[in-house]
C-alpha cells in the first residue's frame, strides 16, 4: 500500500464531502444538544453508504445501517474511539485518525485512508463537522471502500437521493414554523419541538422536551391523540391525520390538525415519529358557526328537523337500550294561515316567535323542541312514563295558549292542535314524526286545541307487523328480492364509475315495495343480517357480471351497498364478505359499503374495529346521509372511510335556499381536509348539479341522471363508457 494513502488530507475538501455538507447544515442552531444529536442520527440513517456520527473527541455515537456492509458492528463500535475498531489494520490507526478529528473538531473537514483487515480494500474516511455557532458539536464520517469507483457513482447517486429525503424532513423542521413541528419517541414522548411552540401554545419548546403530548391534550380530544399516536405505529408507512386541541398557558385552548409521520430505519422498524400542527383554531370557529346555521331554524333559533332528527336517533338508540319510552309531540297551530294573510308575514313571524319563547318554557331540560316548518313544531319527550306523561306535556302546552298574544299592540288568541306518538325506539323517526302528525290531523279534524295520542292506530301497525315479518321471511327465502342500481358520476369526467345498489321486495301480488317500507323491520328483527347477504352476495355478482362490459384497461366500476349497525354486529361479517368476493371472482375494491352514522352510536368500538378489518382486506367505506346525524365529527377522523356521501337535505335546498351553498361547501372543504371523495345525493336539477361542481364535489347521483333501475338498464351505458 503506497504511504500516500495515509497522507493527511486536512483542510482539503474532501473527497464527496459535498453532500455531507448539506447534511451539516441541515443541524437547526436553535436545537440542543440532544434533539440534534437525534436530528442526526435520523439523517445518518437515510443512508445507504457507510456513516458513523462521531463525537467531537471522535468517540462513536452511532452508525448507520451501511456500515454492516463493512463488517462493522453497530453495537460494537457505539461508544468506542473510531481508531479503536477493529476494521483497521494498523496499530497507528490512533496516530493516523486523532489528527483528523482534532482538525474536525475545530471546524475542519478532512479525509485519511486506511488499509483494514479484510482484503477487500482500504477504506477513505472523510470527516464533515457539524457546527453550531462557529463552534464543533458532532462530526460525520462517511466511511468509502476503495477501489470499487465503478460503484461509487451509483451509490453517490442514490445518497444524494436519500439526503433528499431527510432533508424533506428536515426542512419541514427548519421551514415551517409557523406550524408546531415535533420529534417523538415511539411513544410519543417529545424529542424536539419547534421554537413556534411559543407563539402557538406561550410554552417553551425546551421545558417540553421529555414530557409526553398527551399531557398538553384537552380531555375532549385527548382519545384522538392516544389513538392516533397508537395508530402510526401500526399501520405501516402511512401519516395519520387528525384534529385535536392543546392547552394554551393562558387556560385557554387551541384546535390543531396534526399529522404523524412514522419513521422507520431500513429494516422498517419504528424508529421516531414526526408530527406537525396547524393551528386551525378560526378555521374550526367558522365550520361550527355554519354549522350551527344548518342545523338551527333562523327565525326563532329553535333546532330544525335535521337536528331533532338527529336527537330522535339518539334518543331512539338509549331507549331500545333501556326499554324507556318516548314520547313525540307535533304540535300545529290552528289557523295560522289566516293570521299570516290577515296582519302579514310580519306579524306572522312575530308570533311564531312569542309562540316558540311560550313552548321553551315548557320544554324539559334533555328533551328536544324543534320547529320543522312553518308552524309546525315537535316536542321530543324523553324519560316519559309512555302516552300519559306526554299528555301532561300537551296539557301544559294547551295551557300556554290560554293567554292572549301581543302581536304589534294587538292581542290575539292563538290555539294549537298536538298529535302524540310514543315508541320505544325504533329506527325509523320520520315514521314516528308520520304517527304523531297523523294524530294530530284527528285533533284538528275532531275541532282543534286539543290532543289525540296514536294509540290505537300503533296497536293495528303491532298486528300488521307480525303478518308482515313472517312474509319478509319467506320472501328471503322464495328469493323475492331484487336488486336495482342507481349510478355514481364524476362530476369532472361525467362518467359512470359506480353504482348504488338498493333492494326491493317483489312481493307476490306484483307489487314492488320500496326499502323503507321493510329494511327498519328487519332491522327490529335481525332479519337485516339475512338480507344483507343475499344483497352483498347478489352486489358481488353483479359486479362479476358487468366486468364482461369493460375493457381491461379500464377501471372496474364499483358498487356501493347500505350495510345496517346490525350487520356490524354479526361476528362473521368479515369471513362472509371475503368469501363471497371470491367466490365471485372479483376483487375488494369492487365492492364498497356505505353506512350512517347512527351505526357508530351503539357500540361503537367493535362497529370501528369491524370497519378497520373490513377497510384492511381492501374494501372502501363511505358515511352515508352525512349531515342528518350530524352531533359532532370528531368520529370522521377516528374512522377508516374514504367517501362522504351529503344528505339529500342538503342538496335540495342549493339554487333555492342561499344557505345550502355555503353548507354543502363547508361539508365538501372538511371532507376533502381529510382526505375523503364527496359524492352528492339526490340531484334533481342541473342548477344544484352545476353549483356543487363549482363547489368541488367529486361525484354524484340522483334522478336528474338516472332512478334506480335494474342492472341490465345499464350494460350498454357501460360499454359505451
Ligand atoms: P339511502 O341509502 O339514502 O338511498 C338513497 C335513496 O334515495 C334511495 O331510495 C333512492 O332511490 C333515493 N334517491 C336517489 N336519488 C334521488 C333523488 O334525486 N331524489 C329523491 N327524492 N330521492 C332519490 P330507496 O331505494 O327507496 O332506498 C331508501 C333507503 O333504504 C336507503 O336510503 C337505505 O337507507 C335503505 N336501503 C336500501 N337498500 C338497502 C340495503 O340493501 N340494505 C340496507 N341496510 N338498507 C337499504
Ligand atoms: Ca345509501
Ligand atoms: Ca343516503
Amino acid at each position: 500500500m503506497s504511504p500516500s494513502h495515509r497522507e493527511p488530507e486536512i483542510g482539503a475538501d474532501p473527497c464527496r464531502s459535498g453532500e455531507l455538507g448539506r447534511l451539516a447544515s441541515l443541524v437547526d442552531p436553535s436545537l440542543d444538544d440532544l434533539a440534534r444529536e437525534l436530528q442526526m442520527r435520523i439523517a445518518v440513517e437515510q443512508f445507504d453508504t457507510p456513516v458513523l456520527l462521531l463525537d467531537v473527541d471522535g468517540t462513536i455515537l452511532d452508525g448507520n445501517d451501511g456500515i454492516v456492509g463493512l463488517d462493522i458492528q453497530r453495537d460494537d463500535v457505539r461508544g468506542r474511539p473510531v481508531w479503536a475498531i477493529d476494521t483497521w489494520d494498523l496499530p497507528e490507526a490512533a496516530g493516523v485518525l486523532t489528527p483528523l478529528v482534532e482538525a474536525g473538531s475545530q471546524g475542519r473537514a478532512g479525509s485519511r485512508t486506511l488499509d483494514t483487515i479484510d482484503d477487500a480494500g482500504p477504506i477513505r474516511l472523510s470527516v464533515t463537522p457539524v457546527t453550531v455557532d462557529d463552534e464543533s458539536v458532532l462530526l460525520v464520517a462517511r466511511l468509502e471502500r476503495l477501489g470499487a469507483n465503478e460503484e461509487s457513482d451509483a451509490i453517490l447517486a442514490e445518497t444524494t437521493q436519500r439526503l433528499a429525503a431527510a432533508e424533506g424532513i428536515f426542512q419541514a423542521v427548519a421551514e415551517y414554523t409557523s406550524d408546531l413541528v415535533c420529534l417523538h419517541e415511539t411513544d410519543g414522548t417529545f424529542t424536539y419541538l419547534s421554537p413556534s411552540v411559543r407563539r402557538l401554545l406561550d410554552l417553551e419548546a425546551a421545558a417540553l422536551v421529555g414530557t409526553h403530548p398527551v399531557d398538553l391534550a384537552h380531555p375532549e380530544t385527548r382519545d384522538a391523540l392516544v389513538g392516533a399516536l397508537q395508530d402510526v405505529a401500526r399501520r405501516g408507512a402511512e401519516p395519520i391525520r387528525f384534529r385535536h386541541r392543546l392547552r394554551h398557558r393562558n387556560g385557554g385552548t387551541r384546535w390543531f390538525e396534526t399529522v404523524i409521520t412514522p419513521i422507520r430505519n431500513t429494516d422498517g422498524e419504528l424508529h421516531q415519529l414526526q408530527s406537525s400542527s396547524r393551528d386551525i383554531t378560526e378555521q374550526r370557529e367558522n365550520e361550527q358557526q355554519l354549522l350551527k346555521q344548518a342545523f338551527r331554524d333562523e327565525l326563532t333559533g329553535l333546532p330544525n328537523r335535521a337536528l331533532l332528527l338527529d336527537r330522535m336517533s339518539h334518543a331512539f338508540a338509549t331507549a331500545r337500550r333501556t326499554d324507556q319510552p318516548i314520547g313525540v309531540l307535533f304540535i300545529d297551530l290552528d289557523g295560522f294561515k289566516t293570521l299570516n294573510d290577515t296582519l302579514g308575514h310580519y306579524a306572522g313571524d312575530r308570533a311564531l316567535s312569542k309562540v316558540a319563547e311560550r313552548l321553551i318554557a315548557i320544554v324539559r331540560p334533555g328533551d328536544t323542541l324543534a320547529r320543522i316548518g312553518g308552524d309546525e313544531f315537535v316536542m321530543l319527550c324523553t324519560g316519559t312514563e309512555g302516552a300519559q306523561s306526554a299528555s301532561l306535556v300537551a296539557r301544559r302546552i294547551l295551557e300556554a295558549f290560554e293567554r292572549d298574544f301581543v302581536l304589534d299592540g294587538r292581542e290575539v288568541r292563538l290555539s294549537a292542535s298536538i298529535g302524540i306518538a310514543t315508541t320505544t325506539g325504533e329506527n325509523d323517526s320520520n315514521a314516528v314524526i308520520e304517527r304523531a302528525q297523523t294524530a294530530m290531523y284527528e285533533a284538528k279534524h275532531n275541532g282543534r286545541g286539543r290532543y289525540v295520542i296514536h294509540d290505537e292506530v300503533e296497536q293495528s301497525i303491532d298486528l300488521e307487523r307480525h303478518d308482515t315479518e313472517a312474509a319478509l321471511r319467506r320472501a328471503i327465502a322464495n328469493g323475492e328480492l331484487r336488486l336495482h342500481y342507481q349510478p355514481e358520476l364524476d362530476l369532472e369526467s361525467g362518467l359512470i364509475v359506480g353504482f348504488e345498489a338498493l333492494v326491493r321486495w317483489q312481493a307476490p301480488d306484483g307489487r314492488l315495495i320500496p326499502p323503507n317500507e321493510f329494511i327498519p323491520l328487519a332491522e327490529e328483527t335481525g332479519l337485516i343480517v339475512e338480507l344483507g347477504r343475499w344483497v352483498i352476495t347478489e352486489a358481488c355478482r353483479q359486479a362479476s357480471r358487468w366486468r364482461v362490459h369493460r375493457s381491461p384497461d379500464e377501471e372496474p366500476v364499483r358498487i356501493w351497498v347500505n350495510l345496517s349497525a346490525r350487520q356490524l354486529e354479526d361476528p362473521d361479517l368479515l369471513g362472509f364478505v371475503e368469501d363471497t368476493v371470491s367466490r365471485a371472482g372479483i376483487t375488494t375494491d369492487e365492492i364498497c359499503m356505505e353506512i350512517t352514522e347512527s351505526v357508530l352510536m351503539g357500540d361503537g368500538d367493535s362497529a370501528s374495529q369491524q370497519l378497520d378489518e373490513l377497510r384492511r382486506i381492501g374494501i372502501s367505506l363511505g358515511i352515508d346521509d352525512f349531515g342528518t346525524g350530524w352531533s359532532q365529527f370528531e368520529y370522521l377522523h377516528r374512522l377508516p372511510l374514504d367517501v362522504l356521501k351529503i344528505d339529500r337535505y342538503f342538496v335540495q335546498g342549493l339554487g333555492t335556499e342561499p344557505d345550502a351553498a355555503v353548507i354543502v361547501s363547508a361539508i365538501i372543504d372538511l371532507a376533502h381536509a381529510l382526505g375523503l371523495i364527496v359524492i352528492a345525493e339526490g340531484v334533481e336539477s342541473k342548477g344544484q348539479l352545476e353549483v356543487l361542481a363549482e363547489l368541488g364535489c367529486d361525484q354524484a347521483l340522483g334522478f336528474y341522471f338516472s332512478e334506480p333501475r335494474e342492472a341490465a338498464a345499464f350494460d350498454q351505458a357501460l360499454s359505451r363508457a
